[in-house]
């Protein structure tokens, strides 16, 4: 189904996009909707559009507005947005956004040329945390962009609003590289059976635990990952599942820890674990264990070791290194600090003034080549739609105008100014019609 068709039908049962009188109260009226593969419930309060999410046939109270600013709005500033609003709608808007996850804040731009509208909507900014997104509802005009953030912040606007979230890190790596180890030394018992020979740990066994600085965490500890073609020739159930057991136990996860063994060298097998966390948006951090078996160590060694990691596993140069001793208990504490860190920049938003600030800078200094018809691509704006991973879209003229070796150095120049070591950050590119 085209956008167009799905918008009308948006439009069809939520007139208000369209309506002119202002405060026309009444019941709310919901609709259920849907956008790609998402689902979801719309509801019109007459004065507040607010979308909730259905998923399998289960209802989620998951709430979204449908407007001009798009972004998700947390809970404090929905309840401002709503003290805004005319006392006449207040009441339904109220119920609203007390079950919904998200809300659209439309307001009227007065205008259906995108240029003006551009110009009208920088003036949104100044209302906080908004993204305004400037959309014509008669024209089609950034109505799919809105679905499109609409539906990529709900599953991150629900973990936002978790209050009981705990994020889960799960420890990965070879057979034998001291998993067990470090688990026990973080959680101070021995949950796991340590044993030198290699699969013994079989079954993922979950703990809570709470840092240094009071972040909750559960920890998922996981047999290790064999190289696949082992397991093929084995034959092993038992090591197959284990393969299968540790990826889940990434997709479980909120960030890995990806273990290596000091002198062993980095194999296929931590690439393919690399690749997987990077694939599923997990943050990460690389914990170089046994450093006790690093002979005449000096303070050049962890560099030079860094250099050879940052090499071979290119896809994770986000994520930071933590050298760890697991049997003395040396340094494992940095493990969970270091884990507590990457779970706050995987959860990060940067406001849409930082954000913007940051492209603008980037443009300056190198614009999006020239195509030999003489186009150029051009970026209107930027907005940060998710957190976890750390989702930003980027508004443009076409698409097809940014290559990929500039998509890559405005990821660059984004993790430059804006940090987010530790999670990988996604860009998305879309036509603003
Ligand atoms: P797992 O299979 O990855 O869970 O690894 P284990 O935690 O079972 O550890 C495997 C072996 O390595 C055990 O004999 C541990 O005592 C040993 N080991 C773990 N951490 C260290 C370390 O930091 N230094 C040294 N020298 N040995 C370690």
């Amino acid at each position: 189904m085209n956008q167009k068709i799905l918008l009308l039908a948006f439009l069809k049962e939520n007139k208000a996009i369209v309506v002119d009188e202002p405060g026309v109260t009444r019941d709310r009226l919901y609709g259920r909707s849907f956008w790609g593969d998402h689902e979801f419930m719309v509801v019109d309060t007459g004065g507040v559009i607010t979308v909730s999410k259905s998923k399998n046939e289960v209802m989620e109270e998951l709430a979204i507005t449908t407007t001009i600013g798009m972004e998700g709005i947390p809970l404090a500033s929905r309840e401002a947005a709503v003290a805004r609003m005319p006392s006449m709608i207040e009441r339904q808007a109220t119920a609203a956004v007390e079950e919904s996850s998200a809300i659209i804040f439309l307001v009227d731009g007065q205008c259906e040329s995108p240029k003006k509208g551009i110009m009208q909507v920088s003036d949104f900014w100044t209302l906080g945390s908004f993204s305004p997104l400037p959309i014509s509802a008669l024209s089609g005009t950034g109505t799919g962009e809105l679905l499109d953030l609409v539906c990529s912040g709900l599953e991150d606007l629900h973990e936002e609003q978790d209050e009981d979230y705990v994020p889960a890190i799960s420890i990965v790596g070879r057979p034998n590289v001291g998993k067990s180890s470090i688990l026990n030394a973080l959680v101070g018992e021995d949950r796991t059976i340590v044993s030198p020979i290699s699969g013994t740990t079989r079954d993922a066994i979950d703990t809570e635990f709470t840092g240094p600085d009071g972040q909750k965490f559960r920890l998922i500890d996981t047999a290790g990952i064999r190289k696949r073609a082992a397991v093929a020739s084995s034959g092993s159930t038992t090591e197959a599942l284990s393969v299968n057991r540790a990826f889940r136990a990434i997709r479980r996860s909120d960030v890995v820890a990806l273990v290596i063994e000091a002198m062993a060298c980095i194999t296929e097998q931590d690439f393919k674990i690399a690749e997987r966390i990077e694939k599923e948006g997990k943050g990460c951090l690389i914990v170089v264990n046994k450093w006790d078996t690093i002979p005449n160590k000096n303070q050049q060694s962890a560099v030079y070791y860094e250099q050879d990691v940052r090499e071979k596993l290119r896809i994770l140069q986000w994520a930071p290194i933590v050298y760890a001793t697991a049997i003395s208990g040396h340094s494992v504490d940095r493990v969970i600090v270091a884990a507590s860190e990457v779970e706050k920049e995987r959860s990060r938003r940067l406001s849409t003034a930082t954000l913007n600030q940051v492209v603008q800078e980037a443009l300056a200094f190198k614009s999006p080549p020239r195509t030999r018809g003489g186009k150029r691509g051009r970026i209107y704006y930027c907005t940060q739609a998710a957190i976890r991973p750390p989702t930003f879209v980027f508004f443009v003229n076409d698409a097809n105008l940014f290559p990929e070796t500039y998509r890559r150095y405005m990821e660059k120049q984004l993790r430059k100014d804006a940090g987010f070591p530790g999670t990988p950050i996604r860009l998305l590119w879309r036509n603003r019609r």
